[in-house]
């Protein structure tokens, strides 16, 4: 089987003759699933994402951090649908050792409650077990039904923008498996991003109504644009100009691997109409976070597919880079 994505779509293929009573407003495929509430205009949003032991983090890496950053990418995932985080579930299987000497686990519970409390959320119940460490949450989050931010809402002539800088927690990574050198402020940047994701959960609420779909950059921007581009039935086009510049001291080659390759960012992809520019604007001068406009939405004869091509990279002659050694993107199975 080629790939996660294959994979993912191989499973859900048997789930076809799944007879449910209580159809969901939207099922898989998206940051989260949608779940109607009594109140008709609201729903729920629930997401599951799991981190692993070798996978997604060293065994030596602080559990504290490693703590926040398990919440963390689950409420990235409520923040992407615009839904408000409040109830969590978290599935622990642990070393025996943990079980002896709790220090670690303590320190991974505190960073866990610590992300709860920043963003008020509740966690309800789990489940623990023996077994190498790994973590899976459930977060479950209120949106008003009308307004959640999916993949397939994007329309043509759409800006496409992005939150922060994404690139740095990759960067962070190459610098901690791979030696390779950053210069002392692009470190501490690279390290806060890799270890302390800041979920975009008020940004998100405040896309309500004003974006017309959005993803969280959790697999690298060429790929997880792409999900919107393919869900959407649309190519995006994003300009190079307009993509955050290689920070000083850094290789542009790298850099730009990181940047529209690298995953684990946790920042906000979106698209919008052009009239919501100055709103958009707005939304980031009052949540002091930077908003930048990297391209927009297209109609094209091939538009809707996962092709690699559906997502490209304009030059400043308009040329499409060649962008085949970072389209990838992040791949379990790849
Ligand atoms: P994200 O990166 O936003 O967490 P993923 O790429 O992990 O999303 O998953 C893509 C979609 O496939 C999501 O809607 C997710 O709920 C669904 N999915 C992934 N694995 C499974 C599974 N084992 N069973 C059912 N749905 C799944
Ligand atoms: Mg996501």
């Amino acid at each position: 089987m080629a790939g996660e994505f294959a994979l993912i779509e191989h499973l859900l293929r048997q789930t076809r003759a799944n007879q449910a009573t209580h159809p969901p407003v939207l099922g898989p495929g998206d940051d989260c699933a949608l779940i109607q509430t009594s109140r008709p205009d609201l729903a729920w949003a629930v997401t599951t994402d799991m981190l692993v032991a070798g996978v997604h983090f060293l065994e030596s890496d602080n559990p504290r951090d490693l703590g926040w950053k398990t919440l963390a990418v689950n409420l990235s995932d409520l923040a992407a649908m615009g839904a408000v985080p409040r109830y969590v579930t978290l599935a622990a299987a642990i070393h025996p050792a943990d079980a002896a000497d709790t220090s670690w686990l303590d320190a991974f519970f505190a960073g866990f409650i610590d992300c709860a409390d920043t963003y008020g959320v509740a966690l309800i119940g789990g489940d623990t077990t023996r077994g190498p460490r790994v973590f899976s949450v459930t977060a479950m989050g209120e949106v008003l039904a009308n307004h959640a931010l999916r993949r397939s809402g994007a329309q043509a002539g759409d800006d496409i923008w992005v939150s922060g800088t994404p690139g740095y927690a990759t960067l962070g990574l190459q610098a901690k498996l791979n030696g390779v050198f950053l210069p002392p402020d692009v470190t501490a940047q690279a390290e806060r991003a890799l270890h302390h994701p800041v979920p975009r959960v008020s940004l998100g609420l405040g896309l309500n109504g004003l974006a017309h779909s959005a993803i969280d950059v959790s697999d690298g921007m060429l790929q997880d644009l792409g999900h919107i581009a393919q869900a959407s039935g649309l190519d995006a086009m994003l300009s190079e100009g307009q993509l955050p510049p290689c920070p000083r001291g850094v290789d542009p080659g790298l850099w730009q691997f990181c940047l529209l390759g690298g995953g684990d960012d946790y920042e906000l992809l979106f698209t919008a109409p052009v009239s919501a520019r100055r709103d958009i604007t707005g939304l980031g001068n009052s949540l002091a976070l930077p908003l930048t406009r990297i391209g927009s939405m297209r109609r094209t004869a091939e538009a809707g597919t996962m092709t690699p091509s559906n997502v490209q990279v304009l030059d400043e002659a308009q040329k499409p880079m060649d962008l085949s050694r970072l389209r990838a993107g992040f791949d379990h199975f790849a």
